[in-house]
């Protein structure tokens, strides 16, 4: 079990880290602190990470850490995977689309991409040269993803592609994007007709719409896609006809641990960055730390973040051993994203009128954290999936 270390970041000992990964993290922290932190503030402002940065990053070997090394990858495990989703978010969750990148769309090329499909894309998307989008949800619906409206109509050997996205992460960098289209409209049940395609950046048709404007990750790059008669070869299907919902489900897992874990590392920033608050700011003659409603405050969240901790990492352990664990998945999602959304007033309360100014952490982190109890399936979703496996 690794003890939460609220004095200094990332000082916590993993179970799951050992020499290689730290030797990771160390030269990803020291990268990330020289390429990513003198900037960050700039890209929130610009609401935009530029594409140099992708491209150092995928030069120095940080992009897509899981991926063989036959393709240009790292050949590393979940583990290191998560290394670079934790470093990342400590800059700020606002640099969150290279771990959505290499961690949770590039392994849908790697699980069921062709040999031909692998050695075409996967290079670049090592490289930093192809950056990916995966797009499920649509103006109509989200959370019912069975009932998507995009279509992809054989015709000889292309697919037409018709349908609108939105909200999908590196919409505007993406070069590549996986698309969840309806192959089959009259498959019953409607989740079989489902198929995920692969659309180039270039492809007649496939368009832009808004870059969209977000209450918080301001850096992140999320848009609406436009897809009017893009026609594409059958050999961009990736996978089987019919099979996209049962990969997406396959997939939901690992993007759900890394949903949970985001938000744990986000609740660890900010009980860190209170904690040290409180006892500099003096009030009544005293250290704010000095009051018992602050300490009590701060010993309940204390505890949550314990215990959101040990839990994740039961679970990361457990998914690094190729268990399914669905339901304790879906329980860690909801728990801990709900967890961290609700210490952050707390964390910004002890701030004062402080925590209310752009210039303190505190309130960027208030505002990022508010999306995760609603993106990677939201947390009412969870709590259906986690009933269903209850037998209710
Ligand atoms: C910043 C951001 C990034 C995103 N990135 C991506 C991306 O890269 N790719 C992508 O495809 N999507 C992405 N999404 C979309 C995200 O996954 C969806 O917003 C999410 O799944 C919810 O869908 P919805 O917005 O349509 O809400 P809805 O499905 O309309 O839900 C609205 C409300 O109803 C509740 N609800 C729905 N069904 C039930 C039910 N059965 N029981 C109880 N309550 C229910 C929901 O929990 C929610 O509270 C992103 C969203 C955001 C905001």
């Amino acid at each position: 079990m690794s003890i939460v270390s609220f004095s200094e970041p990332g000082k916590a000992k993993r179970p799951y880290y050992n020499e290689e990964h730290l030797m990771f993290q160390d030269a990803l922290r020291k990268f990330l602190e020289k390429e990513a932190a003198p900037y960050f503030e700039q890209w929130e402002g610009e609401r935009f990470v530029p594409r140099s940065f992708w491209k150092k990053l995928g030069q120095n070997g940080f992009l897509c850490p899981a991926v063989s090394e036959e393709y240009g990858g790292g050949g590393g495990d979940f583990a290191l995977s998560l290394v670079l989703s934790e470093e990342t978010a400590r800059i700020g969750a606002g640099l969150v689309g290279p771990g959505a990148h290499s961690n949770i769309i590039v392994p849908y090329l790697e699980s069921f991409g062709t040999e031909e499909q692998k050695q075409k894309y996967l290079p670049g998307c090592v490289s930093g040269d192809i950056i990916t989008a995966i797009a499920m949800t649509e103006p109509g619906t989200g959370s019912d993803l069975a009932s998507i409206t995009t279509t992809a109509i054989k015709e000889g050997d292309y697919y037409i592609i018709n349908g609108q996205k939105t909200f999908i992460t590196n919409g505007i960098h993406a070069d590549l994007i996986i698309v969840a289209c309806k192959t089959n409209l009259e498959a019953n049940p409607p989740h079989k007709g489902i198929s995920l395609l692969l659309v180039e950046k270039d492809t007649v048709g496939f368009s832009r719409g808004k870059k969209l404007q977000k209450v918080g990750m301001h850096a992140q790059d999320t848009a609406e896609l436009i897809f009017e008669d893009v026609k594409v070869p059958v050999s961009n299907l990736l996978g089987q006809e019919g099979e996209g919902f049962k990969y997406l489900m396959s997939k939901l897992q690992q993007e759900r641990i890394m949903a949970a874990f985001g938000a744990q590392i986000a609740a660890e920033e900010m009980l860190r960055m209170t904690i040290q608050y409180v006892k500099e700011r003096q009030a009544f003659g005293k250290p704010i730390s000095k009051f018992q409603n602050t300490q009590f405050k701060i010993a309940e969240m204390a505890t949550e973040v314990q215990l959101g901790r040990t839990f994740l990492d039961e679970l990361i352990m457990k998914h690094q051993r190729g268990e399914n664990i669905v339901t304790e998945v879906s329980m860690a999602k909801w728990w801990i994203t709900d967890m961290a959304r609700r210490i952050s007033p707390e964390c910004m309360q002890l701030h004062g009128g402080y925590g209310y100014m752009e210039e303190y952490p505190i309130a960027r982190k208030y505002r990022d954290i508010a999306i995760s109890p609603i993106f990677a399936g939201t947390n009412e979703i969870m709590k259906v999936i986690i009933s269903k496996n209850l037998g209710l």
